[in-house]
């Protein structure tokens, strides 16, 4: 089954996870990535969630680790050596606790046959747990970067063993404003290291941090998948911005909608459109910045386990949500920058599977529409028959532009306006 990844020179017990995970061929940041990690060289890797990049660096990092175990092992061996506590030997790097606790989950899946032992760190709750597993040893310490550095600096984490380091979104990290926590952290590494550094856009002060950092790295990009985006299944509501919610409300009677994710253009509005669809009896929480991390991570959990059907996001908090078999994407605002449309509807269609992108378009937002339609070089269908259809002037076509406008921008997608 996985024959294409045995060509990528995996380890056994790699393999056998990848098998029970049923991933049967590499993605290709995949492809592209695994061996530069393998080889030793740096790596700046241009991928978005949902392109397979955390296996990408997760699997070669564990791979990496097994080997050099291997081999202080033996030399333990040869100087009748004691074995010792565990050293940290990989540190990930990463914005939110949402996204550590989704990379954690993976190297414990793909690292289950491995003895290589990971712990997870990350700021708003008890910091007890995490210093127990500190202190009991970790080879791959994956975290956030302001509880990291706490916990460095109250002495619970050494970070002078690390052979591989990866920053992974590091757009967002700078984004968040952690350059200057990022830089106290690497601080603190072995100068001689590997570097795996991920972003999903390049702004200039990403390619400032990544030429700061790297030793010639291997660059390997990934542009958002058009094939995913093909596969979905688009339709562009024309409706009145009033006329919103009774619309959403009116789709959501339809049951074959068993999960959406509903996009607003702000917190606000995930708030309202939330409490709107819970008071028709449907089951909806909101996810954005201004809520804990207590209770973002349990209405994501909610929807992963499908005990809500509907979870309302913003663009920032909705990055890095991993749902596997999600439903529908719902846009309930346009996105103002085309690329994010494409972001967000990726998140359905995962894997495989078929997915449902459905938009709401009012007035204000035709001209969004229409960028949306040059970056994916084509019209999405208009569903006319709904009882809330605006006038039909507003059904606009584009020319399709050709596949090269898919390709990313230069200027960032945060430069233009915050959500
Ligand atoms: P990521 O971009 O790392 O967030 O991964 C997106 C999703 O793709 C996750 O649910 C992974 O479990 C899944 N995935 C990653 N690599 C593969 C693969 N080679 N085959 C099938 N699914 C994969």
């Amino acid at each position: 089954m996985s024959e294409n990844f045995e060509k990528l020179k995996l380890i056994a017990p790699i393999l056998k996870a990848l098998k029970e995970e049923q991933y049967a061929h590499p993605t290709p940041i995949q492809e592209k990535a695994i061996p530069v990690v393998l080889s030793g060289k740096d790596l700046f890797g241009c991928a978005q969630t949902g392109t397979g990049k955390t296996a990408a660096f997760a699997i070669p990092v564990l791979q990496k680790l097994v080997e050099s175990k291997n081999i202080s092992a033996r030399k333990q061996k040869n100087h009748n050596q004691q074995s010792s506590r565990r050293k940290i030997k990989a540190l990930i790097l990463t914005p939110t606790r949402e996204l550590a606790s989704q990379i954690k989950d993976s190297f414990d899946a793909y690292g289950r046959h491995t003895d290589l032992k990971q712990t997870v760190i990350y700021g708003g709750v008890k910091q007890s747990r995490q210093t127990a597993a500190l202190n009991a040893g970790v080879d791959i310490l994956i975290a956030t970067p302001g509880r990291l550095l706490d916990l460095m600096n109250q002495g619970f984490v050494r970070l002078n063993q690390v052979e591989l380091f990866v920053l992974d979104e590091a757009d967002r990290m700078l984004d968040m404003g952690f350059i200057i926590d990022i830089k106290k952290i690497i601080a603190k590494m072995p100068l001689k290291k590997q570097i795996l550094f991920f972003s999903a856009t390049l702004p200039k002060d990403i390619a400032k941090l990544a030429n700061s950092i790297l030793k010639d790295p291997i660059k390997v990009a990934v542009t958002p998948p058009s094939s995913t985006v093909d596969r979905i299944k688009q339709a562009v509501y024309f409706v009145a911005k009033a006329d919103k919610n009774t619309l959403l409300l009116h789709l959501l009677k339809n049951q074959k909608i068993s999960s959406a994710l509903v996009f607003s253009k702000t917190k606000h509005g995930a708030n309202r459109i939330a409490k709107k669809i819970a008071s028709a009896g449907i089951t909806a929480e909101a996810i954005h910045g201004n809520k804990s991390q207590n209770a973002r991570q349990n209405a994501l959990d909610n929807f992963k386990t499908g005990s809500i059907r509907v979870l309302v996001a913003t663009d920032i908090a909705a990055r890095g949500i991993d749902v596997d078999e999600l439903s529908h994407v719902i846009n309930f605002d346009l996105p103002n920058i085309a690329e994010t449309y494409v972001h967000r509807i990726g998140r359905t269609g995962r894997a495989g599977l078929e997915g449902v992108a459905l938009s709401f378009c009012d007035h204000d937002e035709k001209s969004y529409l229409q960028d949306i339609h040059k970056l994916i070089a084509k019209t999405i269908p208009v569903v006319k028959e709904h009882p809330f259809s605006l006038d039909p002037s507003m059904h606009l076509a584009v020319k399709p532009q050709p596949r090269a406008a898919f390709r990313y921008r230069k200027k960032s997608r945060f430069s233009s306006k915050k959500h």
